[in-house]
């Protein structure tokens, strides 16, 4: 697997970034940005980006911006960062002036040409940039990997080249354990092409198309109320009937989440009964994430279709679901609206997978008295 990295700003993101003259160079001057450094131990125990600060100091070593007024405030940060087990991989600064900047200046990328060069080692477009300027993002951009911007200001064409725009570091912190953790999955058969993506922990990218629209309004449910991200495209052959589309994503959502719980040992396993009404229905989804498939399924419905939706395939769906999901699955739903008794289990499944896949960061071993999962 190839090296991912995580581009990391200094001023206005690990520490503030004086208003007067933008300088790091007093002890009143110092002071680490809310959130930084304990986003920054989280993200350095659960991902494996390596850590590359890249920072313009203007002017350093000239008379400006003396060395001997940089590198106490510089080696404080850096110690500081070390003892939570936060060290940087490398460090990159460039001391050119924005009126007269050298290649390697941010946004330019000469300082990071060895990696650019080395592409048997390094995966730049699975690389981030994290900052507070726009030139942050510009170099995300000239990169060719996505940003996470630290702010409020941004220009809309900008945005695009953003994997958020994070109002805090919790939010940016989430948003690149999800990043790092994502699950790919491709099926591709002569009855479906599927390519689905799943972001733990980041319900902002939620993008669903199979073709079948009362599908898409059920699969919905569950980035928005799962506390993940869900980008789904499949392109089923419907001109037989929906049968194949239905079972191939149910297939491959389910395959998702079993490497989700396989590979990463931290999560809550368990996704307690959800009892969730919807109007004159009750649905009832409970989940565990052992290993063992079952499928306790105790709801009726009546109508050959919901919207484009063959009822037939409700039943059909949860048990391939549970069967590559390795999964325990318990559903229960009563009511007279098969709309809603149906989006009612999603939404308890949702509100189950929200628990069961999250990380519970309070977790210091694999949730299972066996050891094992
Ligand atoms: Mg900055």
């Amino acid at each position: 697997m190839k090296t991912r990295l995580l581009f990391i700003d200094r001023d206005g993101t690990i520490i503030e970034e004086p208003p007067i003259d933008y300088q790091v160079d007093k002890l009143e001057k110092f002071r680490f940005k809310d959130g930084a450094i304990i986003s920054l131990e989280k993200i350095r125990r659960y991902t494996n980006f390596k850590f590359v600060m890249a920072t313009n100091q203007d002017g350093l070593g000239t008379d400006s911006f003396p060395e001997d007024t940089f590198w106490p405030y510089q080696n404080l940060m850096l110690q500081t960062l070390e003892s939570v087990g936060v060290k940087f991989d490398d460090i990159l600064i460039d001391r050119s002036f924005e009126s007269d900047p050298l290649p390697t200046r941010k946004p330019g990328v000469a300082m990071m040409q060895k990696y650019l060069e080395d592409k048997d080692n390094f995966s730049l477009e699975e690389s981030l940039v994290i900052g507070d300027r726009e030139t942050d993002v510009i170099l995300a951009k000239n990169l060719g990997c996505k940003a996470v911007f630290l702010g409020e200001n941004l220009s809309e064409d900008l945005e695009k080249y953003c994997l958020i725009k994070a109002k805090n570091w919790t939010e940016a912190e989430r948003a690149i354990i999800s990043y790092n953790n994502v699950i790919k999955i491709k099926r591709d058969t002569k009855e479906t092409k599927i390519d689905l993506k799943l972001y733990p922990g980041n319900p902002e990218i939620k993008r669903v198309d199979t073709g079948v629209k009362f599908f898409d309004h059920m699969l919905l449910q569950l980035p928005v109320h799962g506390c993940f991200g869900l980008d789904l495209v499949c392109k089923g052959d419907l001109e037989v009937d929906e049968h194949h589309t239905i079972e191939d994503v149910a297939i491959a959502l389910g395959q998702a989440v079993y490497e989700l719980w396989r590979e990463r040992k931290l999560i809550g396993r368990y996704g307690f009964e959800f009892n969730l009404t919807m109007d004159d229905c009750l649905a009832s989804v409970a989940m565990d994430l052992g290993g063992r498939p079952w499928l306790i399924f105790e709801a009726d419905f009546f109508r050959e279709k919901i919207g484009d939706f063959p009822s037939e395939m409700i039943y059909h769906f949860f048990k391939s679901f549970a069967d590559n999901a390795k999964c325990n699955l318990n559903i229960k739903a009563t009511g007279q609206n098969e709309h809603h008794k149906l989006e009612g289990i999603f939404k308890a499944l949702a509100k189950c997978l929200k628990q069961a896949i999250s990380y519970d960061f309070t977790l210091q071993t694999i949730p299972s008295s066996k050891g094992v999962l």
